[in-house]
């Protein structure tokens, strides 16, 4: 049970979305917007998470395409993580959100509810960074198309009122070789001890990584590393590992120790599935 009462809101619009929480915010209350609602649920249930009213953009039709517009992929932030992996649209895509829950979960999970999640995981947002995504945002002032990368500082950092409508990826991206791997420590339903997607773009194999350090990345130095050809494979693998942005994890779900030398050997299954070769 949720221990305390909250307004809900379901707009049919964008702008009608927009203006909903502007004047609840006027009012002086919380507002949260909300797509699969599976975390606002879990987290308030436990008194992690509060709001005076919830506005669910699943009324919204642009947060629900999912299809090819001219040279893009364009995918809705309200569309469930099963829907992409059944679309077969961006094929990374729909295999990394493939590995997240369960199947009945990820009916309701959405692809914009795990990139803003506040667990660290976000899974979903590693073959976003590989493909140099973009993304579309709601805002008092209209929609605004910019790079992902450009909101992106360890979490999405989306502007008080605004949210997330679409993801834009060049169609060029869904043909690349590309390969997704997450490691658990028992059950194949449960947050990555490693988590790792790879394409490769111009003979250069692109990684990013969840469940490493405390938010999920990519990185130019750990890439350089891997791609460097003077290197044998665990050269590049052991450079890299030392490249990488923050420290590595060590909590009850694996000791820093066990969680560097499962990432080891999940970037060599990756880059030997993709062929790359070795020095
Ligand atoms: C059983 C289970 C296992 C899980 N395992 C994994 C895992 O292995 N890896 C992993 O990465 N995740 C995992 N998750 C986490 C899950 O992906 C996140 O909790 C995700 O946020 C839930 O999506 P939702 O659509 O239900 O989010 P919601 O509850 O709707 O929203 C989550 C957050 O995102 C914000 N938000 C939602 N949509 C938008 C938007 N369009 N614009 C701006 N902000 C928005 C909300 O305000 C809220 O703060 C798991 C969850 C469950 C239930």
């Amino acid at each position: 049970m949720i221990p305390f009462d909250f307004e809900y809101y379901k707009p049919e619009t964008i702008p009608e979305a927009i203006q909903t929480y502007q004047e609840l915010r006027n009012q002086g209350k919380k507002v949260i917007y909300y797509s699969g609602g599976t975390e606002f649920i879990t987290f308030s249930r436990i008194n992690q998470m509060a709001a005076d009213a919830i506005i669910d953009i699943k009324g919204i039709r642009e947060c629900h395409v999912l299809e090819q517009q001219g040279d893009q992929f364009v995918i809705g932030s309200a569309v469930s993580l099963n829907k992409i992996t059944e679309s077969s649209i961006f094929p990374l895509l729909g295999q990394t959100v493939k590995q997240i829950a369960d199947h009945t979960s990820r009916n309701k999970i959405t692809i914009g509810g795990n990139i803003n999640s506040r667990l660290i995981y976000r899974e979903g947002i590693l073959p976003l960074l590989l493909s140099d995504a973009k993304v579309k945002l709601a805002r008092s002032e209209g929609e605004l198309v910019l790079p992902l990368t450009n909101i992106l500082d360890k979490e999405l950092k989306i502007g008080s009122g605004e949210f997330l409508v679409q993801i834009l990826v060049k169609k060029s991206y869904g043909s690349l070789p590309f390969a997704s791997l997450k490691k658990t420590k028992i059950t194949k339903v449960s947050y990555p001890v490693v988590s790792i997607a790879a394409l490769v773009k111009d003979q250069r194999i692109r990684t990013a990584f969840s469940g490493v350090c405390e938010y999920p990345f990519r990185s130019d130095q750990v890439e350089a590393a891997l791609n460097e050809t003077s290197l044998s494979m665990a050269e590049k693998i052991n450079k890299a590992v030392s490249l990488l942005p923050a420290q590595i994890i060590d909590d009850i779900q694996a000791s820093r120790e066990y969680r560097t030398f499962v990432l080891k050997n999940a970037l060599h299954e990756i880059m030997d599935s993709l062929e790359v070769a070795p020095a």
